[in-house]
């Protein structure tokens, strides 16, 4: 059998919507056979740690230890000894007295921060602690939790009840605080971490809920939520977080100036849609914009000065000579911004000016280089989301790759803006999570420093996935990106969706093996030298059609399988909130088989479409979604068409 007759064999595995695509692919998956490929190299399945237990000599935390705080403790110190006191209190019922350094020195202290106590039987070095760094250590029988000036103590405090005590802060309204009658910690504890990433954001439910949850979790921004002094406050932008060309040039100005703006290479006439970053006049007016910006908000330490979310950039003359000097539009958007960063740079040593390395700016240029008080924010938006960055076998994830290496080494503040939802389905589910840490550690391997790991932004209308479990556990790799992803996944779930969470691990699980390009049945090329299946759109995408192989591939078989694993988790769900959360979560599973009409909404009857589509509907509302996804158009109507499918609900 001649190897074309093998692969018409094959074509039955393959649905008939994907034949003509797969026929113009035939090269490119040919020559990933060359190099065989399983899904289980690259990806990563979840399972349950063994439980954690201390190893060696402990000791205990009794009534007569106190918590001590400098005489001019920070607010953010202040509250560090409250909340050390209010928890060990919850956990053993002790109360422990807040004391002042002043006081004299005892064997049995908690010391929180910046102390006098420091110098004598212990330093702390804040040289190389960053705003963040986190110091825990026992000097005797002295426990310190201290760190960097700004949150190092805050950090150290819930560290501390996490670590030590099994203390966790899942969502804004989850808190799960064990009890012990006695409070045993090791007797030796040294303990010094400092992150990689220093600004470390996330804008799912619970960061704009509370300022708690975030501190918990070390997400430091102030961008969705302002962060109080008392929580060691966070890191702001002056005026806008994102495509402020809008506000820096003000398009009134386009009647009586238009060469401010513009001349588009898609509309080739002078636009709003961007400025003209060679007309020295609009780099005088955006100068003007930002520090009027930063006098405004002298807290500040970061100023946006970034490109309009449109690809309309201007071609005039001028930019176009710069575009091709630079080999990329990103030359002359540098130009710009360090300009910008010069002229700031005396009056405010402190901030930062922030640009976008994003789609027509994402090349990185030839000869400009970024200032040292520049942040290049390098945007995702290409890549596929199943599949890691650095996985060598998806063609816009390995030309990411490239542009990142590259990016580091022209820029000493490297930030990334990652995607973590489906923006065209917000209820589908987006098989990502066993990605999660592995595109971490790509980013941080290539020193980047700043992380905005943006979801569904309006998952507050519109979560029926997993909104929360995913936002806790970027918030863990931003802080630790080689943290025990397992323990934080099987943690989290086992407290908010119950004891059947392993049905809903099974189903992440299950999601992240079937879905994107490269999860397939790869036999080496000398046996077949066509896989038994494969995803010719090669990738998850932040925009994948809600019924595409790239968002789930399931037969009625695996349709079946995966109902039992629902099944599991609502038969485990111990509270009335437990089971909302299940069912939920649920919401993603049902709104995929509706819109692939499977299980039981494969019914082909109208008056059944209707009531299966309704009761779906009714659950929607039940759980307070009006949106399916990103956009004006995204919300869903009040009295919908059941008889079509719930896509097409909006
Ligand atoms: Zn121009």
């Amino acid at each position: 059998m001649s190897w074309f007759d093998n692969f018409l064999n094959k074509v039955e595995y393959i649905r008939p919507c994907y034949m003509i695509p797969f026929l113009v692919s035939v090269s490119m998956c040919i020559s990933s056979l060359l190099a065989p490929l399983s899904g289980e190299e690259l990806t990563h399945k979840f399972v349950k740690p063994d439980e954690k237990v201390f190893t060696g000599e402990t000791m205990e935390i009794t009534s007569d230890y106190v918590i001590v705080i400098g005489e001019n403790a920070s607010a953010s110190e202040k509250n560090a000894a409250e909340k050390l006191k209010q928890y060990l209190n919850e956990i053993s019922g002790m109360e422990l007295r807040i004391v002042s350094d002043s006081t004299e020195e005892s064997e049995k202290e908690i010391i929180i921060g910046k102390t006098l106590r420091e110098g004598t039987s212990y330093t702390i070095d804040r040289a190389n602690l960053g705003d963040d760094g986190v110091v825990i250590k026992t000097v005797g029988e002295k426990i310190v939790l201290s760190g960097a000036e700004q949150r190092g103590a805050i950090y150290a405090v819930y560290t501390f009840l996490e670590e030590y005590f099994g203390c966790r802060w899942f969502t804004h309204d989850l808190t799960v605080i064990p009890k012990a009658e006695k409070l045993i910690i090791p007797e030796v504890i040294d303990y010094t971490y400092v992150p990689s990433i220093i600004f470390r954001e996330t804008d799912w439910i619970s960061p704009a809920m509370s300022n708690e949850y975030k501190v918990a979790n070390k997400l430091n921004d102030n961008v969705y939520g302002v962060i109080s002094e008392e929580y060691g406050s966070g890191i702001s932008y002056a005026g806008s977080f994102c495509h402020t060309m809008a506000y820096l040039i003000d398009t009134n100005l386009f009647e009586t100036e238009p060469e401010l703006f513009a001349y588009g290479v898609k509309t080739r006439t002078r636009t709003i849609d961007q400025p003209c970053l060679t007309n020295p006049r609009t780099l005088e007016l955006a100068i003007q914009g930002v520090r009027k910006w930063l006098s405004e908000n002298p807290g500040a330490k970061i100023v946006s000065v970034t490109q309009n979310d449109n690809q309309n950039y201007c071609v005039c003359e001028n930019c176009k000579k710069v575009d091709k000097e630079e080999g990329s539009q990103a030359g002359t958007m540098l130009r710009f911004v360090n300009a910008i960063a010069d002229d700031i740079k005396e009056d405010y040593p402190d901030v930062l000016v922030d640009t976008f390395a994003y789609q027509y700016t994402r090349k990185p240029p030839k000869i400009t280089v970024p200032r040292d008080n520049v942040i290049v924010r390098l945007c995702s938006i290409e890549c596929k989301f199943s599949t890691p960055l650095d996985s060598g076998v998806i063609k816009e994830n390995d030309e990411f790759a490239k542009d990142i290496k590259k990016w580091s080494e022209l820029s000493n503040n490297l930030f990334i803006w990652d995607y973590t939802t489906n923006y065209s389905h917000y209820l589908a589910p987006f098989a990502d999570f066993d990605v999660l840490q592995a595109n971490m550690q790509f980013f941080v391997e290539n020193n980047v420093i700043g992380m905005y790991e943006e979801g569904n932004y309006t998952a507050a209308e519109s979560d029926g996935e997993f909104a929360e479990l995913r936002c806790y556990l970027l918030a863990k790799l931003m802080w630790d990106p080689s943290c025990d992803i397992d323990r934080h996944m099987y943690e989290f779930c086992e407290a908010y969706y119950g004891s059947g969470a392993q049905g809903i691990i099974d189903f992440i699980n299950y999601i992240d093996e079937n879905s994107g390009g490269i999860s397939v049945d790869l036999e080496p090329w000398w046996i077949t030298p066509i896989p038994n299946r494969i995803d010719i759109r090669n990738g998850l995408t932040i925009y994948a059609p809600v019924t595409s192989q790239t968002t789930l591939r399931a037969d009625k078989d695996d349709v079946k399988k995966i109902d039992a694993m629902w099944q599991t988790a609502k038969d485990g769900a111990k509270t009335e909130e437990q089971l909302d959360n299940v069912l939920r979560s649920e919401l993603c599973w049902r709104y995929w088989k509706a819109c692939a009409r499977v299980g039981e909404f494969a019914t082909k009857d109208t008056d059944s479409t209707i009531e299966i589509n309704k009761a779906l509907y009714d659950d929607f509302v039940k759980f307070g979604i009006r949106r399916l996804c990103e956009g004006e158009g995204g919300y869903m109507k009040e009295t919908p068409d059941f008889t079509v499918s719930p896509n097409r609900w909006k």
